[in-house]
């Protein structure tokens, strides 16, 4: 966000084309060749769920094979698990499975699971310590984070599992738009995200998204030309079925007639 690998460690960001989130060993090993003489690549990052993919979820194997790449191409590799719990209930594995993969790990406490704010960074002893200082040094420590880390707990003990309503909402919600008629890919809602590809109906999203909110629902953005509607704990079942509603009614008002 805003360059800050660049400015504050040096590293400029090379995005690769994904299929649903996820890259392929030959991708890795072909950026990481390309770039040898001017950028040489210092580490790997992966996503898991993907936010831009539309929440999706890497199986446990393909992230074994990349991750087996990136090591043996000599690179640390760090897991953006902001959504790593979502993963974890969708595909039933512990979160564990997919974090002892990486050598840092981050999970963000503030999206599905909850709280008002906070992250954690897992890795081993030294590479936190490491991190610590760096926190001070980045100007992100906090030293009133006890309240923080107590939500933080709470969430662990009681919103993880019940994530699973989340998907299942966000589930419904797909097949409750697509039976409107809205582009919506329904194979592709593996946890709490909805696409509706808008653009494909001619529509810009930030009409899009100011008309369905004068319908009362508040929709994000999940990638060029797509709206991202997400569940979470605060919407309940009659929510979704208001928004299957409101939702194709005002993109309805918004395509030209032909
Ligand atoms: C929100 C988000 C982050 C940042 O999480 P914080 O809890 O705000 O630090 C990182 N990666 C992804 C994919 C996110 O969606």
């Amino acid at each position: 966000e805003a360059g800050g690998p660049a400015v504050h460690s040096g590293l400029v960001m090379h995005g690769l084309p994904d299929v649903a989130g996820r890259i392929a060993p030959e991708q890795l090993r072909h950026v990481v060749a390309a770039s040898e003489d001017v950028e040489p690549a210092s580490v790997v990052v992966l996503e898991n769920t993907h936010r831009s993919a539309g929440g999706r979820v890497w199986p446990l194997d393909e992230l074994e094979r990349v991750v087996a790449t990136a090591r043996e191409l000599g690179l640390p590799v760090h897991l953006d698990g902001a959504r790593l719990l979502n993963a974890a209930v969708a595909s039933g594995l512990p979160a564990a499975e997919y974090g002892r993969l990486a050598d840092t790990v981050t999970v963000c406490f503030s999206k599905g699971l909850g709280c008002p704010l906070g992250a954690v960074l897992a890795g081993s002893r030294e590479r936190i310590e490491e991190a610590w200082k760096g926190k001070f040094l980045f100007g992100g420590a906090m030293r009133q984070a006890g309240i923080v880390a107590a939500t933080a707990l709470y969430a662990l003990d009681h919103h993880v599992d019940r994530l699973a309503e989340d998907h299942a909402r966000a589930r419904r919600l797909a097949e409750g738009l697509a039976d409107a008629g809205l582009p919506v890919d329904v194979d592709a809602v593996e946890t709490n995200f909805v696409g509706v590809d808008v653009d494909s109906m001619g529509i810009d999203v930030a009409d899009a998204r100011a008309r369905i909110a004068d319908e009362g629902v508040l929709v994000g953005f999940l990638r060029p030309g797509v709206l991202r509607v997400a569940t979470y704990l605060g919407i309940t079942d009659e929510d979704v079925e208001r928004a299957i509603e409101a939702i194709p009614r005002a993109l309805v008002g918004a395509v030209a007639p032909a």
